[in-house]
Formats: structure tokens, sequence, C-alpha cells
């Protein structure tokens, strides 16, 4: 009660001495108890991440090929770090056991899950922490959801006094086989201990000052934001705003756990709250987009009319096991935006199949979109947000696609080509960086 979780990201413990500043944040406030680390990032931006190299190890083992050059990587980069922060923790025998593994039909998230091991291992071993692992007690359903007596389980390993290392990113399934979650798990991990341990804040350690009101690789200048709700956040994270996983929302939100976003190489400089409200009530708090989106557009006329068309639509979808993000819809046109992993290389036969099973008098596939959302709490209480973002958008000369403004009134989504996904980032938050 009262204490912090703390996660740290992959580029705050990609060599020793960002260690050290990691290991210098938590002995600087003893309510830091919980710490979730994150398998070593990239140290340049040329540089592989543990993890990339892992699931490379597993997918060239599988092909009955020599992952010789993989493996070397990663022993060296374990062996050069234990060897920096002077433990004696014997990191060889671990990595013969998962070359071991990896020769007896090793899952691939078994293999990810080991860079988040080994590291947290190092981690509990640096700081005298219990070493709890998320094998014995982040729990998934045989379905693959998170089982939620895991806030029991690790609640009660929790317990105690002193400090408690749980690595990031995997737990386990029923039979006792490795899960992972999804890339960039890390920080739902840090959410479920912040629940299981019933902390009062948990701190997410990354290497930005905080939440930028957009991507800062996209505007490096992009103002920091103060203060954001869980389910602005959600929806930018969603969009693409990667600094926290989409889905590091729920744990923490029910119990309305803070989420506090700080820069480890900088730990003074404020970062972003996530809270169930906020007082700032600007109408836009913040513009995310990501690629790799593809648009099916119907037309028939009459379309209002005709009952239950769009549930032959979504049928042919589902029978596909496509799921789909958004549907702007007209009197007589309709419009399915899919994400290109959902859709794979089924986009001419799901057309074939819609032409023939809804007969539309026209339909076309649009692909190589991106979309970007543009949130704020805010908007719905104010007037000319859409009216600002497309005058934005049209006069840095780019073509919108499609607009789509959900119920909730806290989100709009423009579609543009993807080259010009960067240019409609900047144009847009140019359009809204102070607007109050
Ligand atoms: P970690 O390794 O700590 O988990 P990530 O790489 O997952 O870090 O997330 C941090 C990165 O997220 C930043 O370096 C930044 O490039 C990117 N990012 C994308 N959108 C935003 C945003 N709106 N605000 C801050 N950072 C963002
Ligand atoms: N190491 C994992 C990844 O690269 C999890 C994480 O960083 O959060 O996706
Ligand atoms: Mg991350």
């Amino acid at each position: 009660m009262g204490d912090i979780t703390c996660k740290f990201g992959g580029t705050s413990l990609a060599d020793a001495s960002c260690f050290r500043d990691v290991i210098a944040i938590v002995k600087a406030n003893p309510k830091r108890r919980f710490i979730v680390p994150s398998a070593p990032g990239k140290r340049t931006p040329q540089d592989r991440k543990i993890t990339d190299l892992l699931y490379a190890w597993h997918r060239i083992a599988a092909d009955g090929l020599d992952a010789s050059e993989p493996a070397h990587i990663i022993s060296d980069r374990f062996a050069e770090l234990a060897r920096d922060l002077g433990v004696s923790f014997d990191i060889e025998r671990h990595l013969k056991e998962i070359a071991e593994q990896v020769t007896q039909h090793a899952t691939p998230d078994y293999m990810a899950s080991r860079g988040e091991y080994l590291n947290g291992r190092l981690m509990a071993e640096v700081l005298q922490a219990t070493f709890v692992d998320p094998a014995d007690c982040i729990k998934f359903t045989a379905g693959g959801e998170l089982d939620p007596v895991t806030y029991d389980l690790l609640g009660q390993r929790l317990e105690g006094p002193g400090l408690f290392v749980i690595p990031g990113f995997y737990g386990s399934l029923p039979n006792g086989e490795i899960k992972t979650f999804s890339r960039g798990g890390s920080d739902i991990s840090g959410a479920i201990v912040a629940r299981a341990a019933r902390s009062a804040l948990y701190e997410n350690w990354t290497d930005v000052s905080g939440f930028r009101m957009t991507d800062p690789r996209i505007v490096p200048e992009a103002k920091r934001i103060e203060e954001i709700t869980y389910q602005e956040l959600r929806e930018l994270s969603y969009m693409g705003a990667t600094v926290l996983h989409d889905e590091a929302i729920y744990p923490v939100h029910e119990l309305k756990i803070p989420i506090n976003i700080l820069n480890t190489k900088s730990p003074e400089s404020p970062g972003t709250l996530i809270v169930g409200e906020r007082k700032s009530k600007n109408p836009v708090c913040g513009i995310a987009g990501r690629a790799g989106f593809s648009m099916i557009n119907i037309e028939k006329a009459l379309m209002n009319k005709e009952r239950g068309f769009g549930l032959r639509v979504l049928t042919v979808l589902d029978e596909f096991g496509i799921g789909w993000e958004h549907m702007p819809t007209g009197i007589d046109t309709m419009s399915i935006i899919i994400r290109d992993e959902e859709l794979g290389t089924s986009g001419d036969k799901l057309v074939g199949e819609i032409k023939k099973f809804c007969n539309p008098d026209e339909i076309s596939l649009t692909p190589a979109l991106a979309m970007i959302a543009t949130v704020g709490q805010g908007m719905s209480h104010h007037v000319g947000v859409a009216a600002r973002l497309c005058a934005a958008v049209a006069e840095a000369g780019i073509n919108l696609r499609v607009i789509d403004q959900g119920s909730s009134e806290m989100n709009i989504i423009v579609g543009v080509e993807e080259q010009d996904l960067q240019p409609a980032v900047r144009a847009i938050y140019k359009a809204f960086e102070n607007w109050d």
C-alpha cells in the first residue's frame, strides 16, 4: 500500500551504464519496491533488440539452419552486462539451457521471454531483490486471455518487505508453457504487477520525458502532455503512440492507479500522468497515426432501405475470419477499414465473395492507407474540431480518403495515403498545438 511499481523499458536497460541509472532511480525512493524490467533494447539506432535476436534465433533454428550468429550476439551482450555489473549470476549456464531448449522445439514465446527472464535475474541480483518468475503467477487461460486468478497468485508472491523483481512480457498457459503478451507487452506486465501489489502509482520509465502530443520522431518539438485520461491514452496508443501498450490501461484503470510516464535519462523532468479525469479541458490532447490499412468501398442504390445488407457484408468478413476497425457509412455507401495484418492476402477473394453474396452496384479495394486519430475528451463540447482538422490537412495539399467520428466524440479518425502519414500528422499537430 502506498508503494510504487516501476517498469523499465528496453532502452533504459540497454547496457551497464543504463542499468546503473535505473538502480539509482530505484534507490532514490524507498517506495519503489516492485520492479518490472524489459529485455535489453538498442544501444544505438543501428543496434538490435535482444527480443528481436531471440525471435531470429528461434526462426533460424526452426528452419534447421545455423543460428550461431544471433546466439553469440545474445550471449556476448548478457555476459558483458553481467561482467560490467559485477554480478556472480551464472549467465553461461542459462544461455546453455536456452540453446538446448531451442534444439528441442522450444516455442517462439519461450525464446522471446528469455530476454526479460535473464535481465530480471541480473536486476534481482544487483538490487538484492526477491526474484519472482511470472511463469509461476501470471496466468493465461487456454484461450490466451489473462486469467484473473493472476492477481491473487501474484499478490501473494509480492507480500513481505523489501524489493521484488518481476520480469515483464510473459506468463504461462494452463499446461505450463510460456506465453508472451504482444510486442511491447512489458507495459502490461507492469500494470498487472501494480494492481496485484495494490501500488499507489505505476511508474513507466522509458526514453522520453512523458507522452508527447504526437510522435516525437515525426514532430521533434511536440509538446509534452501533462495529464491524459486512460481512455484518451488507449485511443492514442492503439493508433500508434507506442510509448505505452494500449492494453496496459485495463489492469490499473479499475483501481484508479495513476500511471506516470518518466524518462530514465532525465528522472527529474516532469512526465505525463495518466488519470481517470484530467483537469485541463483542451479539446484535443493528442494525435497518433499508423500505416498498414486497406479499405473496402461498397456502393448500392437504396442501401439504406435494404434490410440486412450490412449484416450480409459482415457475415462474409466473419466467414473469412477477418476483423474490421472502422466502418463509416452513407445512405448508399459503406466503407470497411481493415488492418493489413488481418486481411493478409485475402483482399481480392473477399471482395469477390461480397460481390457474390451482397450484389453491390460498385465495390473496390483501396490498399496502402494510413489512419490518423485526433483524440480529446473535450472535443464533444467544442465546435469546429473537425473543420479545423480538415482545413489543416487540405492546406498541406493532402487528400483525405475517409473520415470517421465515433459515437464517443472523443476521437476523429481520418484516412490518408500511406506516403502522406507524416505530413498529415505534422499538419494536424500544428492546427491543435496551441488550441485551448
Ligand atoms: P520502451 O523501450 O521504454 O518500452 P518504447 O520504444 O516502447 O520504449 O516507447 C518509447 C518511444 O515511443 C519513444 O522513444 C518515442 O519514439 C515513441 N513514441 C511514439 N509516440 C509517442 C508520443 N506520442 N509521445 C512520446 N513518445 C512516443
Ligand atoms: N521485449 C519485449 C518487446 O520487445 C517486450 C517489451 O519491450 O515491452 O516487445
Ligand atoms: Mg515499450
